[in-house]
């Protein structure tokens, strides 16, 4: 039996929303959280399958990792990439930053590094259900939906209810949608380089406070809403300069662009 790259794609994605119906159904046990898991592996399988049709209805070597040697097919880093170099796809910064993300879950999911944090698989689970929903329809220009298998299309409604909410839980206080994207992907980039020297941001909770009392009673920030132990988001009004001390977004410190690390 051979099965297309689309085929696969969508055996994934009900896979993926079978075990995001344990993870999230009403009157199961607590325990099938752990069911997360595998509803954000199987959704990041999906989506690069999905990546790989994209770019094998552009040209059918493209999905091999060499071109010479059609037998190893590239992986999903290595296709979101040809897909920006090569088929010029224009992705936004935040999509980028989401599926890099996912990615990286999905490897530490993998390899067992992973303490579940439940609200930051659920977000970015839903951020990643619209981002593959919207993918689907620009560039296979057809609706997800027309491929979801109608027990499915309950958890389909729910998470497009989700993403077309101004407002996500995220580490356990509502915040806007686009924080939760920041605050994800300020994460990924622990310092400042100002004038060559790179300086360790400071995070939430590090800061020296003239009241200390009051800055002990706090849990989360009150500009980004980030969680203690956690950097600001990139622009937050709170976050403080590793290396002059003052407002990070108003100090006279010249920041270097932030560069990105990519994700394997
Ligand atoms: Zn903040
Ligand atoms: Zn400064």
């Amino acid at each position: 039996m051979k099965l297309s790259l689309k085929d696969n794609a969508y055996d994934f994605l009900h896979n993926s929303l079978y075990f995001y119906h344990l993870a999230t159904g009403v009157g199961y046990p607590e325990d099938y959280k752990r069911y997360w898991r595998f509803s954000l592996v199987d959704l990041v399988q999906s989506m690069e399958l999905l990546f790989k049709e994209v770019l094998r209805q552009s040209n059918e070597f493209f999905i091999y990792e060499n071109i010479d040697k059609p037998s190893k097919t590239v992986s999903v880093t290595k296709a979101l990439e040809r897909m920006k170099n090569i088929i010029k796809i224009d992705l936004s910064h935040s999509d980028e930053t989401v599926i890099r993300k996912a990615i990286d879950l999905r490897n530490q999911i993998l390899h067992f590094e992973l303490e579940l944090d439940m609200q930051e698989l659920s977000t970015i689970y839903a951020i990643l259900f619209e981002f593959i929903h919207n993918f689907h329809l620009n560039f296979l220009n057809e609706e997800l939906h027309n491929y979801i298998r109608p027990e499915y299309w309950e958890e389909e409604a729910l998470l497009i209810e989700q993403f077309r909410n101004e407002f996500v839980i995220y580490n356990g206080v509502e915040i806007s949608n686009k924080f939760a994207i920041e605050i994800v992907e300020s994460q990924m980039f622990p310092a400042y380089t100002i004038k060559g020297a790179e300086y360790k941001r400071v995070k939430f909770g590090e800061e020296v406070s003239n009241d200390p009392e009051w800055f002990d009673s706090l849990t989360h920030c009150s500009d980004c809403a980030v969680k203690k132990s956690f950097f600001h988001a990139i622009g937050c009004d709170s976050e403080y300069c590793p290396k002059c001390g003052g407002q990070a977004i108003s100090c006279t410190c010249e920041y270097e662009e932030l560069d990105e690390e990519p994700a394997s």
